[in-house]
């Protein structure tokens, strides 16, 4: 991880912190990332998931994963959200797994977890919306407007049909050839973002992909890195343009401030909690998951005031699914995945809709017998213009999508006859229509989510403008599915790229005299700045929060900290290092690494005071012993000792008669920093003076920081100064 810290062209001006955070790194986040990093932004993007292939070629140090991606149930499914009844849960399997799946009343979705988002997983179709899609947005988009940004997109992806040598030679195309043919059908074959060719010069970024061996395991990976997903594509060429991207990084809330956003995440590799800041957030987190972030900052945390229309539009992209299983070995090679469609409506008349047969995930569960049966598993998959304008349910107990089948009831009943009709064709021994419920149920899975934070021309129409921005909260932008009015009846990925390229571009042509001046990226501050009155998010700071500030921010933030006082220090306070003497001429990196490693491994756990006296506690797993006698008491700073102004501190004088002779050269000094936090210092008395050895951090006593009324959030120490 680097420092965010750059010299302003313009000004001179030191400036510390990002430009834009982008949350989530599927099609709108690559997207977004690459294009802010070209323009010489200072681009932060945090993902969930981990890297699943090499982030740059000869790059050793990324994690690789064994193909196939999330073989196995454990390791592939992430998480399930579960929203049934009043309360959303979510139960998680294994922060590394591909695979989210949701749970809602009548909707199952599924998407994935990883650098380069639903990518890593889709069926690489690239398809533009029909015309009709382009009326539900604003005057300001139209097809012609987005037609450069949807060919920049392409230009990068490089998607081509299958090769028509190809169609009969494959298993897959060949039998649907055969089946539409029974029905009179006639397919096309749409463009697959695949290599098909050996390039050696590598595709559009520069990244060597092997030819397809049309080995049929697209859904789940790919085994020679033929299928062009993002993290081969835009983010190589993001992080070569100089954005960073921090992999396992889980955003779990959102604050506004003045100086634009917190981002407060879970580091998933350490457990740590931590928060970025930025004038500009864009989230990019996929529909399901930038609903619930969105919503439980105005609902849960009150953090951010989010439109009421947060919620509305929402939409399956009228999704339906089946399978069906025929005996006997296929012949030849299977194909890509959804290499051949069938389409119906709009120039015939009627919505959209777009079936085909998909090709069942079986690298996903590993070698064995479920696997071997899976091979002879045929899925069925129809897309289209459901027209369904469903709601998302929003409040503190999280996010509960409405939608059934029954509100588009006479689009989803044409859909299933004409996926009937298809499997007919292939002459199954067993099929099941319409998963998970069956024919003709209410039940549908969708793995097209889309809207819920849509564009509208104001505030009561839509949650975000026809820039992304969210009403009232300038720098605050959505670039994923959740920003559709209406569904474009395709896959979605083209449109949701093409519409992050437009957005990228205006984002970037707003200069920065344009934003508010308080919104410029934040110059290094002198002082700790004060603390915000909003937003209330349930956050508390800890003392290893205290780890995010370099050794040159602490040193101010003591500088500039009251001394704590007697009374507030009364009881038991847990503690824990946060920055050691001697790791400082070390570059960033490896200090950090140092400093949270000797934090981690320290058996110091913090410190009880009764009165004017205290006692150090130290611990292994369940047991604690006491160690280290302290008096307590007002006094000045070590190093100003001399000076008349010296500082007022919270002295922690261990020069007590029942401590051993080395013990008693120790001092330790405290500040307050929040009602909450206290920032330490221990320095060892020895030739001329005091010498400092660590800073640590304290937190208030354990029972009134439970008590206390307002919680604290992470936002109110700032990492600017990383
Ligand atoms: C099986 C399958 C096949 C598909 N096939 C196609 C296809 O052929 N063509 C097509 O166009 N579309 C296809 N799709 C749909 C496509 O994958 C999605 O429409 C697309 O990925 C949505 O892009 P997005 O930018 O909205 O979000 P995503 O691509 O879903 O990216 C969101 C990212 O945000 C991350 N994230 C989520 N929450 C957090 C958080 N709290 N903190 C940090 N990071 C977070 C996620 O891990 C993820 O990487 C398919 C989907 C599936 C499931
Ligand atoms: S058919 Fe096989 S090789 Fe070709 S893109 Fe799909 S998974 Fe990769």
């Amino acid at each position: 991880m680097q420092q965010s810290a750059r010299i302003e062209a313009k000004t001179g001006r030191l400036i510390v912190g990002w430009d834009t955070i982008i949350i989530g790194s599927g099609f709108g986040g690559s997207v977004t990332a690459l294009r802010l990093a070209e323009a010489n932004m200072r681009v932060l993007v945090l993902e969930r998931g981990p890297w699943w292939g090499p982030r740059l070629e000869g790059d050793v140090d990324a994690e690789r994963r064994a193909y196939p991606r999330g073989a196995g149930w454990r390791s592939g499914i992430r998480n399930i959200v579960w929203a049934k009844g009043q309360k959303t849960r979510r139960v998680e399997l294994d922060a590394r797994g591909l695979l989210e799946f949701h749970l809602h009343p009548k909707l199952f979705g599924w998407t994935a977890s990883g650098v380069g988002g639903g990518s890593l997983i889709y069926t690489d179709i690239l398809m533009r919306p029909p015309k009709d899609f382009w009326k539900a947005l604003p005057a300001e988009m139209s097809e012609e407007e987005l037609a450069p940004y949807f060919d920049k997109f392409v230009e990068m992806m490089r998607p081509a049909p299958l090769p028509e040598s190809k169609r009969r030679e494959d298993a897959r195309p060949r039998q649907m050839l055969e089946a539409s043919e029974k029905t009179g059908e006639e397919p096309f074959f749409p463009p697959l973002s695949i290599q098909f060719d050996d390039v050696p010069e590598g595709n559009a970024a520069g990244v060597h992909q092997p030819p397809c061996i049309h080995c049929g395991e697209c859904f789940v990976g790919c085994p020679t890195g033929a299928k062009t997903t993002l993290d081969r594509t835009y983010l190589p060429a993001a992080i070569k343009a100089g954005a960073d991207i921090w992999e396992m990084c889980e955003v779990e809330a959102i604050a506004s401030h003045d100086h634009g956003y917190s981002v407060h995440y879970r580091d998933r590799r350490t457990g740590q909690r931590q928060v970025e800041q930025a004038p500009r957030v864009v989230m990019a987190a996929g529909t399901f998951n930038t609903l619930a972030l969105l919503n439980d900052a105005h609902h849960r945390h009150r953090s951010v005031e989010v439109p009421p229309a947060l919620g509305r539009q929402f939409s399956p992209n009228g999704d339906m699914m089946a399978a069906g299983w025929r005996s006997g070995p296929q012949d030849g090679p299977p194909g890509p995945n959804y290499p051949a469609l069938l389409t119906t409506g709009t120039e015939n008349g009627g919505p959209l809709i777009v079936w085909g047969e998909v090709g069942s995930p079986a690298a996903f569960f590993g070698d064995g017998p479920l696997r071997e049966w899976l091979r002879s598993t045929y899925l069925y998959f129809a897309i289209g213009q459901d027209r369904m304008h469903a709601s998302v349910r929003t409040g503190p107990d999280g996010i509960q999508v409405q939608a059934s089948r029954l509100h588009r009831a006479p689009y989803y009943g044409r859909s299933e006859r004409l996926m009937h009709r298809l499997m007919e064709g292939y002459e199954l021994d067993r099929q099941v229509e319409n998963l998970p419920g069956g024919r003709g149920s209410a039940h549908l899975t969708s793995v097209h989510p889309m809207g819920g934070a849509s564009i509208g021309r104001g505030p009561d129409e839509g949650v975000v403008d026809h820039r992304g921005e969210v009403f009232g909260n300038p720098g605050l932008y959505v670039a994923d599915g959740s920003l559709y009015p209406t569904e474009p009846g395709v896959p979605p990925s083209l449109t949701i790229a093409a519409m992050a390229e437009r957005q990228a571009e205006l984002m970037v042509s707003r200069t920065r005299e344009e934003l508010p001046a308080e919104r410029v990226a934040i110059a290094m501050p002198q002082t700790r700045p004060s603390a915000i009155d909003r937003p209330r998010a349930e956050i508390t700071v800890r003392p290893t929060d205290l780890r995010l500030l370099t050794p040159g921010a602490l040193e101010r933030t003591w500088q500039s900290a009251p001394p704590a006082e007697v009374p507030q220090v009364q009881g038991r306070l847990p503690g824990s290092v946060v920055h050691l003497r001697g790791v400082d001429p070390l570059p960033l990196a490896p200090r950090k690494l140092l400093d949270r490693l000797v934090g981690a491994l320290s058996l110091w756990r913090g410190k009880h005071i009764v009165g004017a006296r205290g006692h150090n506690h130290f611990g292994l797993g369940g047991a604690q012993v006491r160690f280290g006698q302290f008096e307590v008491r007002a006094g000045r700073a070590w190093q100003e000792a001399n000076r008349q102004d010296a500082k007022q501190v919270l002295v922690l004088d261990y020069d007590q008669p029942e401590n051993p002779a080395w013990l008693r050269r120790l001092r330790g000094e405290l500040c307050r920093l929040e009602p909450d936090l206290f920032l330490g210092r221990v320095g060892w008395r020895g030739d001329g003076g005091v010498h400092f050895l660590m800073y640590f951090g304290l937190a208030a006593p354990t029972k009134r920081r439970r008590a206390s009324a307002r919680p604290k959030r992470a936002s109110e120490i700032r990492p600017l100064t990383r």
